[in-house]
Order: structure tokens, then C-alpha cells, then sequence
């Protein structure tokens, strides 16, 4: 048997604060509301010495009843409620359980006969359709907290526990148009650019935020003087209190989140920063694996945590539909469902974008699907995005990505990878991905399409050529072209159309390449064919230069050297012959664990679809 908290119904029925009372629920109804369609659950709710009919579940409490563990009979403790006054006359109090603790069960029969007469109450839950809330029922609709408005508002600059601007902190789930004495606690998970437009009544500007709390999330809307406020102060991340604003039905067509209504700043509002933020959420995710996207249709937006495995450059497009420069930078992201996507950042997002970090997470919350070219993502206005998110999620997914996941064979749902996007920019490429044998090259006809392919590949070099792997160069910035000796102690560049007292040595290096299954030629230069020849251009050209017998052993050294290659292939013609031409884009050490990883994981795959 649980102690009921006799007498503490009365109490929060005038109007005091109760803490953590201990209450039976003995008699739930399932209440359709006309207006918005949302099921509510009205319970009878009883202290061992009195009961109140008209308790109302918070929403986000209906799963509760939903799944059978909230049922007649339960004794809950109520951690946190609100005292609403529907009509005074006659007198009307509805108590919203916000959140409470599920205690147990008792029989809901065996409690002493209340003081109130009441029906019997059933096991069974009943249907009943109530009217909306008729808008001039709104001047009728005051918290119960509201005549000590005044005190509090007096002590505003130290607000009492779980109140702010005189007014008791709600969840945000159970704000509604019809009740305007609230205050949130919230944390501010996105921020819009301040917009301008003009309608009859002349120009104005608008910004809004989107606010999470631990029940729901609302959208809120500034305008006009509100920009000027608050746009500054609300700062993504950051937890604010808030009271004093409108609430009207949420346009659907323009906000995403989980709210039948939205928020507009007025002049009343108050908002202030807020340091105690351990029990708020920091963002409310619907995270799907990018290996879901495909599921999706474009237009969708979604919220997903992967690891930048490569990034391009910022690059500048022009608009159709304004004919406006724009700016962007693609992403390549991946998660442990093992497949990427490309994700394209925009304007002011791209260019702050750090390229220098090295493999982060990112978060992005309500990105845009688009299905050109495969599936991709749009780093929309709305989106929020986050570089190495706090989140379990995000932590798993680095986990996967360092422990193997980087080497595994990634399905990349964008076809024209970011690899060729980085490529054609000159962008940075980094991360081994989309790992083949050198008979796959022939076998899945890469490189024979109309844009490159790139592929990674461990192959051991069988044969550096060592003829024609050197060239003079023009030392002029970023020419490299190749110069002629006057043997007059000067050297002349065409391109640059002048001579020079000097030149620098460049590499072209041609290798054999094999694995186990098959050898291919592929070109090196200058960085890459240092890698594997292991010495400096320089420092190779002065052997040359000198005839030092060790300028033949170099090449011969290299021979059944093994590494990682990044490859390009794209068909070329050459008189008049077409082949695939394939050049290193990086070389690098094998690092044999991770190697080790890929194979174990192609067997895996290859165990899994024999079954
Ligand atoms: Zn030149």
C-alpha cells in the first residue's frame, strides 16, 4: 500500500505549491480535442481523502497509457503541474500532469468512500468528445498563480525555484494559446539570418529561433523592434528563460518541428540567459543512418551524425533563379551503416567552414534530401549543424569510423562522389575510400565513363622507369612548365616568356603497379613519386645531374616496395588511341592493422551473402 498525500489536492486547488504529492489515478478518459485532432487523457485523481476529476495528462505522457503502464489504478508522484483556471463560476480548475513518477498500483476500489460523490469508477477507458476552448473563453483562462503575480514579480531579480518574471516555468509541450501566465526554460537549438520583406503595411524585418526543453521543442518568431532585442542575445546552444509571448497554430509549411503551435516575441516579452542547463536536452534528434536516405524522398529533411572523411573547396556558382554568386563547399560524410553521402554547405556556412580538421563529426539536423545525382544533402537555413557534438551518437560513430570503419568498402548514395568534386576544384582530398583490387580497374570498366574515378588500392610498386622520370621546370610560382638550358647559364620558360638564371627539377614518374590479381601502370608526380622513390626532386636531380651511380640504385631500390594508393582513372586520347589513363593522387605507408580490418570485414561481407 502506498501513503496517499491527503489534503494535497485541496491545497493545489487553492492555489498552493505542492511538492512531489502522492496521487491515484482512479478514472481515466480518452478525450478527443476538436481543434487540433491530439488525443488527451483526462484522469480522476485522488489523495486518500478527497478526488479531483479533471486531471489532464501532458501529451507527451500518452504513451504511458498508450503502452498500459499508466493505467487506472496507478499511483504516481507528481514532480511537476500546473493549476489551471478553465472558468471561475462556476469553478473550473484543471491540474496538467506534467511529469510524475509511476509508484505502482493499488486497488482503485478499495479506497475509503470519497467525500465527493463520484461514479463508480471503471477499468474502462471511455471516449469523450469535449468542445475547444472558445476564444472568449481566453479572458477566463488565468493560472491559479496569477494573483501572486505581484509579489513575484517584485522578487523578479531572484526568481524563485522553477519560476521566472513571476511566472511558473512550463514545459514547453503544454503551452497553448489559451493559457499566457508561462515562463519556458529552453535552449536555443537554431537561429535564422535576420530577413527582411514588405507587405501594405510596409518593410520589416523577422528573425526566428527554434527552443527545446526536456517535454518538446517550439519555434519562435521575432520581428521588427524583437530583431533588434533579441537576435543578438539568443545564441545557438544557449539556455534561456523566456515568458511573455504569443502562441498561435504553427504554419506547417514553414516549420518542421514537433509543435501544433509557434511562438511571436512581443513587446512584453522577457528573456533571459540562463546558467542552470543540466536537465535540458541540447537538441532533439531524429537521427536516421545515411544507408536510410535512400529510403527517403528528396525534399525530406532529416537529422544525421557522421565523420567528414573528405572535404572540398569553396567554390562559386551562380544561381538560376536570382542569377546571384553563391557560395558552396561539399562534404563527404559517413556513418556506420556504411555508406556516404555527399552534403553541400552554403554562403557564410561554407566558407567558415575549418577544411584543417581532421576527420570531425558533424551533426546536421533538418537537412534537405535532393535526389540530382544519387541522393544528396543541402545544408538548408533552417539546418543546424554541429562539429563534434557531445552526443553518444556522435561518439559511436567516431568510434566505429577510427576502429576500421574508415577502411571499410563505403557505399557512397551520391554518384558523383566528392572526390571528383574535390578534383575538378583542386580542393584537398583526403581518406582512403571505395577500396579495389587492381582487377577490378578492367573488370568494373572504371575510368571509362565521362568523369574520372578514383579508387584506393594496396599494390606493391614492381617498377619505377626510370628514363624520362625528370624534368627541368621553370622556377616561376606555380608554372612548372617545362624550360629550356640556353647554355648560356640561362634557362627559357615559353609560357612565362622570359629566361631565368635557374631551374627546378619536377617528376614525372611512371610505376608498374601489382597486387595479387593483376598489375596496371600508373603516373606519379612530383610529391607522390617522392613517396616512393623516398628522396627529395632536388636531391634526385643533383645525382642525375652528377652521374652518381646511386641515382640508378634509388629506382631499382623501390621495387616491391608496398603502399596505399589513391587512384585516378580517366580515359584520354592520345593519338588517336583511347586508354584509361591512371595517375597516383596520394601514396602512403600501409598501415597493416587497419588493412587487416578491411579484409576482415570483406570476409564478413562475403560469409553474409552466402547464407
Ligand atoms: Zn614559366
Amino acid at each position: 500500500m502506498f501513503q496517499l498525500s491527503k489534503g494535497s489536492l485541496k491545497k493545489i486547488l487553492d492555489g498552493n505549491n505542492v511538492s512531489d504529492p502522492i496521487l491515484q489515478i482512479i478514472q481515466m478518459k480518452n478525450i478527443q480535442n476538436n481543434m487540433d485532432g491530439m488525443t488527451r487523457y483526462k484522469v480522476t485523481l485522488y489523495d486518500g481523502e478527497t478526488q479531483h476529476t479533471f486531471g489532464i495528462l501532458a501529451t507527451q505522457k500518452n504513451s504511458l497509457v498508450e503502452s498500459n503502464q499508466l493505467r487506472i489504478g496507478s499511483v504516481i508522484k507528481l514532480e511537476e503541474y500546473a493549476a489551471n483556471v478553465l472558468s471561475k463560476d462556476p469553478p473550473k480548475v484543471a491540474i496538467i500532469l506534467l511529469n510524475f513518477e509511476i509508484l505502482g498500483e493499488m486497488d482503485p476500489n478499495s479506497k475509503p468512500q470519497a467525500t465527493n460523490a463520484i461514479s463508480q469508477p471503471s477499468k474502462q477507458i471511455q471516449n469523450e468528445n469535449i468542445e475547444p476552448n472558445k476564444p472568449n473563453n481566453q479572458t477566463n483562462t488565468k493560472s491559479f498563480f496569477s494573483k501572486k503575480e505581484n509579489d513575484f514579480e517584485k522578487a523578479q531579480s531572484t526568481n524563485p525555484p522553477g519560476t521566472f518574471n513571476g511566472f511558473k516555468i512550463f514545459g514547453i509541450s503544454s503551452l497553448n494559446p489559451y493559457q499566457n501566465k508561462w515562463a519556458i526554460k529552453a535552449r536555443v537549438t537554431n537561429k535564422s539570418n535576420i530577413r527582411t520583406y514588405s507587405n501594405a503595411r510596409g518593410e520589416g524585418k523577422l528573425f526566428n529561433v527554434e527552443l527545446i526543453d526536456s517535454t518538446g521543442e517550439i519555434r519562435a518568431n521575432g520581428f521588427n523592434e524583437q530583431v533588434d532585442k533579441f537576435y543578438e542575445m539568443l545564441q545557438i546552444d544557449q539556455v534561456y528563460y523566456i515568458s511573455k509571448a504569443n502562441l498561435k497554430t504553427a504554419n506547417k509549411q514553414y516549420c518542421k518541428l514537433d509543435n501544433d503551435y509557434e511562438m511571436t516575441f512581443n513587446n512584453e516579452t522577457v528573456i533571459q540567459p540562463c546558467e542552470e542547463t543540466d536537465d535540458l536536452p541540447r537538441i532533439n534528434l531524429n537521427l536516421v543512418k545515411i544507408k536510410e536516405i535512400s529510403n527517403h524522398a528528396a525534399n525530406d529533411f532529416v537529422d544525421v551524425i557522421g565523420v567528414v572523411r573528405s572535404v572540398g573547396d569553396v567554390t562559386t556558382i551562380i544561381t538560376k533563379s536570382t542569377n546571384r554568386e553563391l557560395k558552396k563547399r561539399e562534404l563527404s560524410i559517413v556513418d556506420n551503416s556504411e555508406c556516404a553521402i555527399t552534403a553541400t554547405l552554403w554562403g557564410k556556412q561554407a566558407e567558415d567552414y575549418d577544411p584543417s580538421d581532421s576527420y570531425p563529426v558533424i551533426l546536421l539536423k533538418g537537412a534537405k534530401i535532393g535526389d540530382y545525382n544519387g541522393k544528396t544533402l543541402s545544408v538548408a537555413s533552417t539546418t543546424v549543424v554541429q562539429i563534434n557534438p557531445d552526443l553518444p551518437e556522435a561518439h559511436t560513430v567516431k568510434g566505429w569510423f577510427e576502429q576500421g570503419g574508415s577502411e571499410s568498402d563505403i557505399q557512397d548514395l551520391s554518384s558523383q562522389g566528392m572526390a571528383a568534386a574535390g578534383a575538378n576544384s583542386g580542393g584537398p582530398i583526403s581518406g582512403h575510400s571505395n577500396w579495389k583490387f587492381l582487377d577490378q580497374l578492367k573488370d568494373e570498366k572504371l575510368g571509362m565513363g565521362d568523369k574520372a574515378d578514383y579508387f584506393s588500392t594496396k599494390a606493391y610498386v614492381l617498377y619505377a622507369k626510370k628514363d624520362n622520370s625528370m624534368y627541368m621546370a621553370c622556377p616561376g610560382e606555380n608554372c612548372n612548365k617545362k624550360i629550356f638550358d640556353q647554355n648560356d647559364g640561362t634557362y627559357r620558360c615559353e609560357k612565362c616568356a622570359r629566361n631565368y638564371p635557374n631551374f627546378k627539377w619536377r617528376m614525372i614518374l611512371n610505376i608498374n603497379l601489382a597486387d595479387f590479381a593483376e598489375s596496371n601502370w600508373a603516373t606519379c608526380f612530383q610529391e607522390t613519386a617522392e613517396t616512393i622513390l623516398g628522396i627529395g626532386t632536388e636531391e634526385l636531380g643533383e645525382l642525375k645531374n652528377s652521374n652518381d651511380p646511386k641515382f640508378d640504385e634509388i629506382f631499382s631500390e623501390c621495387a616491391f616496395k608496398e603502399f596505399n594508393f589513391k587512384l585516378r582513372a580517366k580515359m584520354e586520347t592520345y593519338n588517336d588511341e583511347r586508354r584509361v589513363k591512371v595517375s597516383a593522387v596520394t601514396v602512403e605507408p600501409v598501415d597493416y592493422a587497419q588493412s587487416g580490418r578491411r579484409i576482415l570485414q570483406k570476409i564478413k561481407q562475403f560469409a553474409k551473402e552466402q547464407v
